[in-house]
């Protein structure tokens, strides 16, 4: 899996709405790739924000690309991961 999938599963990794297969394989790579991690733990923050305050928990198309933009400038501003493919 690469970065790029798992930040598009990621809301649904979150929720427990993937398939096994694509739970392992989410799980894999976060336990390799530190910049996943990062981003899966603010999104997670994000998502047990609006749920105390009682917002829909989804994450909306522009929450999405803005997690993408996040992750994009977490790559960029660190050295390239070997083990993030
Ligand atoms: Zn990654």
């Amino acid at each position: 899996m690469q970065c790029a999938e798992l930040v598009s599963y990621l809301s649904d990794y979150i929720d427990n709405n993937l398939s096994e297969e694509l739970t392992r394989e989410a799980q894999e790579h976060l336990a390799t790739c530190q910049n996943c991690h990062i981003v899966l733990d603010s999104t997670q923050r994000t998502i047990l924000l609006y749920r105390q305050r009682g917002q829909r928990a989804g994450l909306s198309p522009r929450r999405h690309e803005s997690l993408f933009n996040q992750l994009a400038e977490t790559l960029a501003s660190r050295p390239a991961e070997p083990n993030c493919e």
